[in-house]
């Protein structure tokens, strides 16, 4: 079995919709399983009526109404005045959700959020599901919720690997098409979780791994994987292939083509990851699968801005060792900063930290008491993979701006102020 998985900007309105049609017809649509994001920018607005929902009940229902629209209109487009009984379908999805408002007694945020932005993938996938049987290209509608098993960690479920591997193994057809959505699964009570954002790359692995499909293919609106973001860096080149071990390096450090859980299962099952253009199905694409680490073996860019420098040295001069590190660490982990870049000398450390869940002043207060700190808001880090001197003279012409600067082997990275 092949896993093809597309994603929201694929399936943004009609044309994609029958875009994915004449993909699935060039590469041939047998013994497949397709995982289907939400359309557009749709978790986006599912978002905001999470935060309608507590924070300005007055604008819900408007929100939903939009929601209702986009999807409505879409389902026109696609099928003109036989709308029927697709438009039902939304109305029903609407419907649910509605309810789901009517009664919810929880003010758990993050249990709210799961049970409603999953809809986005159950409306995408119904309305490309119906388009495909009406094309005559058979399909059956699978809900990831039977089969992908998690925890009540809601926002970020971790997977039960054991149960989902049994369910999704009992639940779908083989050689057959089949349509399910990404992101989104179940806990023990059959509440919605999701996966955390971006989060339909790893449910494609999921299903991979317990299908043991022979292919994961990952359609997306670049060539496929790019030695830099070509929004952010200038001439960036097709990688051909890429190693397991290489990909989660360059996910690790930022490079935002593939989710980084995804590859952990595909690794170990050696399942290869296919990236490749839905704008140009033939092409070849990129390969993330056991050979070569890099080819071409070129220095690929990446790019995290908004990060957080944060600088410490003790009060008194004394040497910043194991006792004040530790508990720095102990503190970047209570206030959820993910931790980019560590350097330190004899009496100073410092650390290029995420600000991911906007607890940083709180964070600051601490250490102030402890330390004396020096912070550089808004600052980019970069990363080079597998340098060379013409990427060293690059960092060079920044020089006037590098705040801290780490070298290792095959990596440099830059912390750059704004
Ligand atoms: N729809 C979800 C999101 O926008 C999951 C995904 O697209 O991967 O984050």
């Amino acid at each position: 079995m092949r896993v093809f998985k597309f994603g929201g900007a694929s399936v943004k309105d009609a044309e994609g919709v029958r875009n994915v049609v004449e993909v699935l017809k060039k590469v041939g649509h047998k013994d497949t399983l397709i995982i289907v994001s939400a359309m557009g920018k749709t978790t986006n607005a599912l978002e905001l009526v999470v935060d309608h929902y507590f924070n300005q009940p007055e604008e819900l229902s408007n929100a939903i109404l939009e929601l209702k629209q986009f999807h409505l209109q879409i389902v026109e487009a696609l099928f003109g005045p036989l709308s029927e009984p697709m438009n039902t379908r939304v109305g029903e999805l609407v419907s649910e959700l509605k309810s789901f408002f009517k009664h919810n007694k929880s003010t758990n945020y993050s249990f709210v959020y799961d049970q409603v932005v999953g809809f986005g993938e159950l409306l995408s996938t119904s309305i490309i599901n119906a388009y495909l049987n009406q094309v005559d290209i058979p399909c059956e509608w699978l809900d990831a919720r039977k089969c992908v098993k998690t925890d009540a960690y809601y926002r970020d479920a971790n997977l039960d690997w054991e149960l989902t591997q049994k369910t999704i193994n009992a639940q779908v057809s083989k050689n057959k098409l089949v349509i399910s959505q990404g992101f989104i699964g179940s806990d023990d009570n059959n509440f919605t979780t999701t996966l955390g954002r971006e989060g339909s790359d790893y449910t494609a692995a999921i299903f991979a791994y317990a299908l043991n499909a022979e292919s994961v293919t990952i359609w997306k609106d670049v060539p496929g994987v790019l030695n830099g973001d070509p929004r952010v860096f200038e001439n960036t080149k097709l990688l051909n292939q890429i190693s397991y071990t290489e990909a989660i390096e360059l996910a690790f450090y930022g490079a935002s083509v593939i989710h980084p859980k995804t590859l952990q299962p595909l690794q170990r099952k050696e399942i290869p990851l296919y990236v490749r253009s839905f704008l140009n199905p033939e092409g070849a694409g990129t390969s993330v699968s056991k050979g070569k680490t890099l080819e071409p073996h070129i220095p690929c860019y990446i790019l995290k801005p908004k990060q957080v420098l944060i600088r410490l040295s003790s009060l008194d001069f004394s040497f910043m060792v194991e006792d004040n590190i530790s508990e720095v660490f102990a503190l970047l982990y209570q206030y959820q900063m993910r931790v980019d870049l560590i350097q330190n000398s004899a009496i100073s450390f410092s650390v290029c930290v995420n600000n991911k869940y906007d607890r940083l002043e709180e964070l600051l207060q601490i250490l102030r008491s402890k330390f004396k700190v020096t912070v550089f808001e808004n600052v980019d880090l970069y990363t080079v993979r597998h340098f060379d001197t013409e990427a060293l003279t690059t960092i060079e012409a920044k020089k006037d701006k590098i705040l801290l600067e780490q070298r290792a082997q095959e990596t440099i990275q830059y912390v750059v102020e704004q």
